[in-house]
């Protein structure tokens, strides 16, 4: 197992320089990919910093490359960077900018590779499948560049996608990371915690985003995660906000438009069940369940005041409220 690893990490490092080195030192390179990364607004400095490549759109250029270097057929299609087109090596990922995920130590633990021209025929962005270094529930992209910065402002800002990171750190925003668009899992709640308790989520405007958040909320009380929400405008990502309004009013933008998470759910619910009275009684349940799932011993005045505010938008009585809460705690 633990040659097997090592084996994909090895093979990984070398398809990123060469990503790297076609990008920089080939025409097709300069002319598609990095014309591709100027046109996003991203500085020579950033492509560098994170390590950003290009992969030639052609049959097999990596897949020849790298057998000839000698790296095993069965480990390169582990990876997912060469795969077997008419049962012959080929390239997975031709064509694409390639956007390597780095582990806490600054490893490859794989890729994601996306598209240049939006297309009805292919995905926009090709990760790595899962193998025995890269499981995605575990994974936040990112966490390498980030981890500093997010240890000295004890704050951690979740986006969903790979070019939200990198223009964040651009525009000077450093302690973020990506759940690359899946919802949020208790490993990567995990991993946040190794380095923060205050979690601040700035997923996409559009209403996708906004559910993918939600089903985190849950999990992350459990964890003991104190979680704030911004909603952008609608249409906006945080990759294409900054780069719009600029990093000053972007980071405005986030301090004047944090809301308590828990709270934003319970006043989204309300809308929802407006005036029916069963729909209403139902929410009453959930929202006490969430809030007995704040650890009482290592935060019981924040389920205190969860209380108090829940039960004033809600207009119930506050006893009430708490035995509800008691119910659901054993
Ligand atoms: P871009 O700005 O380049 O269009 P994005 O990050 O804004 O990228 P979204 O559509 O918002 O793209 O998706 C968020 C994240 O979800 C992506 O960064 C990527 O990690 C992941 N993702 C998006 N589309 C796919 C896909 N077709 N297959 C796998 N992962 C995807
Ligand atoms: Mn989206
Ligand atoms: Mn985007
Ligand atoms: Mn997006």
């Amino acid at each position: 197992h633990q040659l097997m690893s090592d084996s994909l990490f090895i093979i990984n490092s070398f398809a990123r320089e060469y990503f790297t080195d076609t990008l920089f030192n080939s025409e097709e390179g300069q002319n598609v990919g990095v014309s591709y990364f100027e046109e996003r607004g991203f500085t020579e400095e950033t492509i560098r910093k994170f390590q950003l490549g290009y992969c030639l759109n052609t049959r097999d250029a990596f897949a020849q490359t790298a057998l000839a270097k000698g790296y095993n057929l069965e480990y390169l299609q582990k990876t997912g960077l060469v795969t077997i087109r008419n049962e012959q090596p080929a390239d997975n990922y031709r064509g694409r900018v390639i956007f390597p995920i780095h582990n806490q130590s600054g490893k490859i633990l794989g890729f994601g590779a996306r598209i240049l021209v939006k297309s009805d025929r292919a995905p926009k962005y090709i990760n790595s499948p899962e193998n025995e270094i890269y499981v995605k529930s575990r994974v936040l992209y990112g966490t390498y560049f980030a981890r500093h910065a997010i240890d000295k402002l004890n704050e951690c800002l979740l986006v969903e996608g790979y070019t939200d990171v990198i223009s964040l750190h651009q525009a000077g925003v450093e302690n973020v990371v990506a759940s690359s668009g899946t919802s949020l899992t208790q490993d990567q709640l995990r991993l946040i915690k190794k380095y923060t308790n205050n979690l601040t989520i700035i997923y996409d405007g559009d209403s996708a985003g906004i559910k993918a958040a939600l089903r985190g909320l849950d999990m992350a009380v459990e964890e003991s995660l104190n979680v704030k929400l911004v909603l952008l405008p609608d249409k906006e990502d945080p990759d294409s906000y900054v780069q719009r309004i600029g990093a000053a009013a972007f980071r405005t933008f986030i301090e004047e438009n944090k809301q308590d998470f828990v709270l934003f759910k319970l006043q989204l619910s309300m809308q929802e069940a407006g005036n029916d009275s069963n729909k209403k009684s139902q929410l009453v349940n959930e929202i006490a369940e969430t809030i007995s799932k704040i650890d009482k011993a290592e935060d019981f005045t924040r389920q205190q005041d969860y209380i108090r505010q829940c039960s004033q938008l809600l207009r119930i009585d506050e006893q009430g409220l708490v035995a509800l809460v008691n119910k659901f705690i054993r």
